[in-house]
């Protein structure tokens, strides 16, 4: 079976609907077809800083969501990233093969330093890139389940898995991004042409999967759309419209065409209220999964603790061959 690997982060506490349909639905999809490996990047979360007790309590509740959403431990190995060292250890080699403009051409970097100013960005929000290159590289990932916005992190680790195998020996299976090409950016709700986003939507503009139903509802009846009322997809002269028609579809099933011309004529209002309805009926299980596995910490904990075993054994081979060819004496 082909590798699959793929990591989100805790930071937000909810995951929002962009995660869910660009990334996780993915997750689920590929536990059938591939080895899957999925993991709650921790360490990437301290990029920014975290208070200690929020951290924790959020790490487990990224894992309770991504069971609940269809992750099977029986069928994927499901971890945190901090439970596996050589995360770090591969990651300090990724850094030596980096250079430094290289990874000052992140435009994730960019945005979020931008964002955050220049002067408290981190050295690990910097390199945080790379990391995740080890991230993938450690499991031998051909596919990566990920949203467009991390595809130059992808091409990265292309990059530095082929830099690796040319200088060393083929040490690292080279991956390839897996996007969806209609869910692969889902957008703010109040600015369709921005990404919805853990760190950067508006309140109103982010769908929180674990906020009450109706709040979410509301948001979505209030999303921004134009001054037209033809509901047709038109990424480029109708973004809003258009970003609704993607979620609306996906989360029900029906193409897109269908729903064009179920809305012919009726405007936005039906839409929004029925698009609204669909995704509280989604939602509702959702959430109640999520509280059934967070009040079983045991058995959450379980889970947890039997992905890191499996996850440690195929990060410490790759690890130990990539030493080797490095040249690092063996410790007797
Ligand atoms: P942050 O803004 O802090 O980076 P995030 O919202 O991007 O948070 P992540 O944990 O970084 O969330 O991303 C987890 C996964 O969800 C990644 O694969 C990412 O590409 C995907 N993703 C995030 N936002 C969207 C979106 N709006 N549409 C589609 N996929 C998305
Ligand atoms: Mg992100």
């Amino acid at each position: 079976r082909p590798r699959a690997l793929s990591g989100i982060q805790p930071t937000a506490g909810s995951f929002h609907l962009g995660n869910y349909l660009g990334a996780i639905r993915q997750y689920v999809a590929l536990q059938e077809t591939h080895d899957a490996f999925y993991m709650v990047v921790d360490l990437h979360a301290i990029t920014v800083p975290q208070d200690p007790a929020e951290l924790r309590s959020n790490t487990r509740l990224a894992a309770a969501q991504l069971l609940a959403a269809g992750l099977d431990p029986d069928r994927c190995t499901l971890f945190i990233q901090s439970h596996v060292p050589e995360h770090a250890q591969l990651g300090w080699v990724m850094n030596c093969l980096t250079g430094f403009g290289e990874a000052g051409r992140m435009t994730q970097f960019k945005d979020k330093s931008a964002k955050q100013g220049a002067d408290r960005a981190t050295v690990g929000l910097f390199t945080y890139p790379i990391l995740q290159v080890a991230d993938i590289l450690l499991y031998q990932a051909n596919a990566v389940p990920v949203g467009e916005d991390q595809r130059q992190h992808v091409e990265l680790t292309r990059d530095l898995a082929g830099r690796f195998n040319s200088r060393y020996g083929d040490t690292f299976t080279v991956p390839a991004p897996h996007i969806v090409k209609e869910t692969g950016k889902i957008y703010d709700l109040q600015d369709p042409t921005a990404k919805m986003s853990k760190s950067a939507s508006s309140p109103k503009g982010l769908i929180n999967l674990l906020d009450e139903p109706k709040v979410s509802a509301k948001k979505i009846r209030s999303a921004v759309t134009d001054t037209d009322t033809v509901v047709r997809f038109d990424e480029k002269e109708k973004p809003g419209i258009s970003n609704l028609l993607t979620i609306y579809s996906t989360l029900t099933g029906t193409g897109i065409p269908e729903l064009e011309q179920r809305y012919a004529g009726k405007g936005y209002g039906a839409l929004k209220t029925d698009l609204a309805e669909c995704f509280v009926e989604w939602v509702t299980p959702f959430r109640e999964r999520t509280q059934e596995y967070l009040g079983d910490p045991e058995t959450l904990d379980a889970v947890l603790a039997k992905g890191a075993e499996k996850a440690r054994a195929v990060a410490a081979e790759t690890l130990a061959s990539a030493y080797d060819r490095i040249g690092f004496l063996p410790a007797k």
